[in-house]
């Protein structure tokens, strides 16, 4: 367990690893030297990011009908952090002191792929996740992933990556096409998730036509709300749709502290009151707010910052906020040194940053 009793010749063998494998970790170095206590408890972020060649060279192919991030500029120069699943993103691991990752294929995964590639990849990536965590049990756990573009191909591909290879959970990348997991013939999917007893993380992506339109086009503006509109949106879909009440013990993580979900819930409660009463009928049977604290969890991917964190502890309860980082696309010395900075007890941490989060994945 690297975060215990760091002494000065740990930090310096590994501070040469990382100098030894090219990579340019000076930060992440300082960072380690900073922090001279030993933790007592591991970080294990959970929204961490791979990709394969295969992947790469499938999505830039049809990038010429379909815009997408894992073509495009912002994804480029990270490209060789998200190929590498080795040393390198292992010394990386241990210049910031991350402990175990766990791990999924970067948006927006085979969704944007014909339905026979979308499925022959997700395999590919599962199998290829499994075999990577074999290699490395105690840094590395692994999310599946699957094609939405075939309910009932995903449901037998997420009982193979679950039963048969190991994998903790499943991860999708908002919609499909411009279409929200929402509608009725994607309920095979679910009813496998419930059964295997696995969490559904509903990752961001760039939005879809629904939600795309010029006015959410803001240049600048597309991650920081643009993905969390369209992913929060999914998210209330499912809810809206009766999903919870269908498969009550269905578990779904949002990263980015919810997608802004916790700080309205409150009112989306109060509101949903008042507009049932003015048009009744199809009504849930409680409020959106009982299924969002019963059924899902809370990363603090992209948001390790102290006020989000402690409304939504405030709102949800500790025990519903994992830690995460969304590795490679934010740099870990600086996500690990932004969340130490919140005041919390040590207890929260444990929690946040490795109970919490070995308990709802069973690592
Ligand atoms: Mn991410």
């Amino acid at each position: 367990m690297i975060n215990m009793n760091i002494g000065r010749r740990p930090f310096l063998q590994s501070a040469a690893a990382v100098v030894a494998s090219g990579l340019a970790a000076t930060a992440a170095a300082d960072e380690r030297t900073a922090r001279t206590q030993p933790r007592g408890y591991r970080l294990i972020p959970c929204e961490e990011a791979f990709t394969l060649p295969e992947i790469l060279a499938e999505a830039r192919r049809v990038a010429n009908n379909i815009p997408s991030m894992s073509s495009g500029p912002i994804v480029g120069p990270l490209v060789p952090l998200l190929l590498d699943l080795g040393a390198d993103r292992l010394a990386r691991m241990d210049a910031a002191g991350i402990d175990m990752q766990v791990l999924s294929l970067g948006s927006p995964g085979v969704q944007n792929f014909d339905t026979a590639t979308a499925i022959s990849l997700a395999r590919l990536a599962n199998d290829r996740l499994a075999e990577t965590v074999r290699a490395h049990p105690g840094r590395y756990a692994g999310l599946a992933t699957f094609a939405p573009q075939d309910p009932a191909a995903a449901a037998k591909e997420l009982e193979r990556a679950v039963q048969q290879l190991g994998l903790k959970g499943a991860l999708v990348n908002s919609h499909t096409d411009s279409v929200y997991l929402d509608e009725p013939r994607y309920r095979p999917i679910f009813e496998a998730l419930q059964a295997l007893d696995v969490p559904l993380y509903i990752h961001p992506r760039e939005p879809g036509r629904t939600l795309g339109g010029p006015a959410l086009a803001l240049p600048g503006f597309t991650i920081g709300w643009g993905y969390g509109v369209e992913t929060g949106t999914h998210a209330l879909r499912l809810i809206a749709s009766g999903l919870f009440d269908e498969f009550p013990r269905l578990k779904i993580v949002l990263g980015h502290m919810g997608e802004t979900i916790p700080f309205v819930l409150q009112r989306i409660d109060d509101r949903y009151r008042f507009e049932r009463s003015l048009f009744p009928g199809g009504s849930l049977k409680r409020l959106p707010g009982d299924y969002f604290r019963e059924n899902f969890w809370v990363t603090t991917s992209g948001m390790n910052f102290a006020a989000p964190l402690h409304a939504t502890i405030a709102t949800l309860g500790i025990e519903r906020v994992l830690f995460a980082i969304d590795y490679p696309f934010e740099d870990q010395a600086i996500a690990v040194r932004s969340f130490d900075s919140i005041p919390l007890s040590d207890d929260a941490r444990r929690r946040i940053c490795d109970t919490n989060v070995a308990q709802l994945f069973k690592l």
